[in-house]
């Protein structure tokens, strides 16, 4: 071949492909995947991915030589490019952003450094000092030389003389980081024996696993589902094909992996997630590439992870929100992606969740994909539920917050020595700031949104930008010295708690704990080894916990997640609850749930208390079709925005125009349907104003063509943004 086609990103103007000639000292090497420098006009010399090879070049141009290959092992194959060009088309974004996103960049650079072991080899000679660092080496075997400075606190100069002593070896070669090795490798546990209804679920999977669908297992919290996955795991394994396997986010993940690690090995299994380090991305990488690992476990970016022969993918808690990257783009979903994944690998999907997305179990029950396990595994009975409603109670309740019951079953709870789980949606102190006087909320001043009080930093915060000021002394519309906290946050239920139990342990946890590494994992570790009587926190802890001392679930103010204006919130709001509730009596004790509410008679909330799964679905199914929402359309929402007002508006309104016009021409007015525009939920988002335009696609490719070349063919002034997202997971 003469011709490479290389993928450059130009700065400002995004990523585009050109022609090189390959020059002949390199063309026995080139490959696709790999990083390249090419000259690049006045940019000078940039790196580049090559894509493609030919023997042809477009008439007319006149293209310069590749300098030299960066790297030789390919970052990625063609399957795996054709998976990312998909992703950029479906998503309507620039592949550039799907790379980015996909490649940890910073892992080329990486590449290019030369990397070193050492070796333990005798004491020959060597100084007290010296033998104690000896002594370590020996302990640890082989290792990385830069590792093994950090670790030991030495020097460059104390190794190099350490080696020409001849007591060490060192080596120019790349040791492995394994991120796993904070879990011990202890022998392998043997697989569980399945109960019956397990046994039934797996065997009839196993009879689906060509079916080109979604294989949903509908299990209730605690049936075991996990249990099922290893199975198909032990099973995929014999036949010589490799695991993905994701979970929501990095906590759970993380919990997992553990969990995979005790039944299969340390060596074979490796985590991916958003936190690992560049240097573990980067040997997870070529450890994937070169086909070292088996399972790979990890969030929702693990779908870009290299893993080859991909036998089986499974998705735990298919429901959760956290599978779709709202922003940056691409806002891409990991569920679909793993679809199409699953699709290029011929490789069987797998969906678990006690609570399905109501799109994922209309289509398995539909095409016969359906699998469901109804009871807990040991049989243990569900939680009994009880509604307070607060309308009633709010006057008797500490503080007009924790009600009578709910300390009557905590105290209870605390005497049996029991551990406790309460829930409050909302992070910081309070909801809002409000003057009492003139009724002002003191908002962001780049977002329509009221900042929250933190009280431990003594700070306004803005959830949205991260805007941060002080609490003003009076109100910055009337004067009055009338400012006041209002609504509640986890915080604010952790100071109230800790009034009402000072002896007991209470820890809380939400993403304003969670900014260490691990610090998360060290909070679940103390709340399953029950040095953690009350753990109090957002839907954070609503996800997977599985402590069997746990018995008694409180939910401060169950209609928060309900009142959004958006047509997921119902869904959102049972699955949280049912969730929460699954965490209590996991074990041979019992459980008890309190939901308290304002809202007792709302419908999600009524099948959340009798943890009825099918009757959520068919009330939420038919107000789906009524309004045509998900499953019975797709949707694309398009957010434009600016800092200048007027500018956004008349903008929208062009595009909605012009976009109205060709739905018309076309003839697609009955199956692609445009709402707005509109202003967004939220006007305002980092100081600019938010328009957007809704579009319900009936026509599935079709229409999604027609959108996304509409939207690609718009110029937009440069002070105009736009952001495109199909399928969004909410509409505010
Ligand atoms: P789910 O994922 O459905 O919520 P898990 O897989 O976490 O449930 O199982 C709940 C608990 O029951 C775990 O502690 C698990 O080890 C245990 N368990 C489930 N199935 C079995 C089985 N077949 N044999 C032994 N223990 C099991
Ligand atoms: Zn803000």
């Amino acid at each position: 071949m003469k011709y490479a086609l290389v993928l450059v990103n130009i700065k400002g103007l995004g990523v585009k492909t050109f022609g090189y000639i390959i020059p002949d000292e390199i063309k026995d090497k080139i490959k696709i995947g790999q990083a390249v420098t090419v000259p690049f006009g006045r940019q000078g010399f940039i790196k580049a991915f090559v894509v493609g090879v030919s023997d042809y070049m477009e008439e007319g141009i006149k293209p310069k030589k590749i300098k030299e290959i960066i790297d030789d092992t390919p970052l990625f194959t063609l399957k795996y490019f054709k998976l990312l060009e998909w992703v950029a088309n479906y998503y309507c974004t620039d592949i550039i952003n799907v790379l980015n996103l996909a490649i940890p960049i910073k892992l080329i650079d990486k590449s290019a450094k030369t990397e070193y072991s050492v070796e333990f080899l005798n004491y020959n000679n060597a100084t007290k000092r010296q033998i104690q660092i000896l002594d370590k080496l020996k302990e640890m075997g082989k290792t990385s030389l830069i590792e093994f400075e950090k670790q030991v606190k030495t020097t460059r100069t104390t190794m190099k003389k350490l080696d020409s002593l001849g007591c060490i070896k060192i080596k120019e070669e790349n040791i492995y980081r394994n991120p796993l090795t904070i879990f011990k490798d202890n022998p392998k546990e043997p697989l569980s024996e399945l109960s019956g209804e397990q046994k039934d679920a797996y065997e009839g999977i196993k009879k689906k696993l060509k079916s080109p669908n979604p294989i949903l297992l509908h299990g209730v919290t605690a049936s075991g589902k996990t249990e099922v996955y290893f199975k198909l795991i032990q099973d995929t394994l014999d036949e010589g094909k490799n695991i993905l396997f994701l979970a929501p986010e990095i906590a759970l993940a993380s919990q997992l992996t553990q969990r995979i690690a005790k039944k299969f090995g340390i060596n074979e299994v490796a985590i991916w997630h958003s936190s690992i380090s560049d240097g573990e991305k980067y040997d997870v990488w070529q450890r994937l590439y070169n086909n070292e690992i088996r399972i790979l476990a990890g969030a929702r970016s693990a779908v870009f992870a290299p893993l080859q022969n991909i036998g089986l993918i499974i998705i735990d808690e298919e429901h959760e929100s956290a599978y779709k990257q709202t922003n940056p783009a691409p806002r891409y979903d990991a569920k679909v992606v793993a679809q199409k994944l699953a699709q290029f690998y011929k490789a069987p999907l797998i969906l678990g969740s006690a609570t399905p997305d109501v799109s994922t179990y209309y289509y398995a029950s539909n095409n016969n994909t359906l699998f469901e396990m109804p009871h807990r595994f040991n049989n243990s009975p569900m939680a009994k539920i009880d509604i307070i409603n607060m309308q009633e109670y709010s006057r008797a309740a500490y503080k007009g917050i924790i009600t009578k019951q709910l300390q009557t079953a905590i105290d209870e709870t605390l005497e049996n020595k029991q551990q406790i789980i309460i829930l409050i949606n909302r992070r910081g102190f309070s909801t809002s700031t409000q003057c009492k006087a003139c009724g002002e909320v003191i908002e962001c001043p780049n977002c329509a949104i009221p900042l929250i009080w933190h009280a431990r930093e003594q700070k306004l915060k803005c959830h949205y930008c991260n805007h941060i000021e002080d609490m003003p002394d009076t109100c910055p519309s009337c004067g009055a010295d009338a400012l006041r906290n209002s609504g509640l946050g986890s915080q604010k239920v952790e100071s109230l708690m800790k009034e009402l139990y000072p002896n007991a342990n209470i820890e809380r946890i939400d993403s304003d704990v969670l900014t260490k590494k691990n610090s998360h994992i060290e909070i679940l570790n103390r709340f399953q080894n029950k040095e953690i009587d009350i753990l109090i926190g957002t839907q954070m802890i609503a996800k997977g916990l599985d402590n069997p001392n746990v018995t008694l679930v409180g939910v401060i103010s169950a209609d928060s997640t309900f009142n959004l204006p958006d047509f997921r919130a119902a869904e959102r709001g049972f699955q949280l609850l049912t969730q929460v509730a699954g965490r209590a009596g996991r074990g041979e004790f019992s459980g008890r749930v309190i939901f308290q509410t304002y809202n007792p008679d709302f419908y999600a909330l009524d099948s959340a208390k009798e943890q009825d799964y099918e009757k959520f679905f068919r009330t939420e199914i038919k107000s789906r079709q009524e309004f045509v929402y998900p499953p019975f359309t797709q949707i694309i929402r398009v957010i434009l925005s600016c800092d200048n007002n007027t500018r956004a508006e008349k903008s929208v309104e062009e595009i909605a125009n012009r976009l109205q016009d060709l739905i018309e021409q076309y003839g697609f007015s009955e199956h692609v349907e445009m709402l707005g525009p509109s202003n967004c939920v939220i006007e305002r988002l980092n100081g600019l104003y938010r328009y957007q335009i809704l579009l319900k696609n009936k026509l599935h490719e079709k229409g999604h063509k027609f959108i996304s070349k509409f939207f690609k063919s718009i110029k937009l002034p440069k002070d105009i943004r736009m952001a495109i997202d199909v399928d969004p997971i909410d509409i505010l």
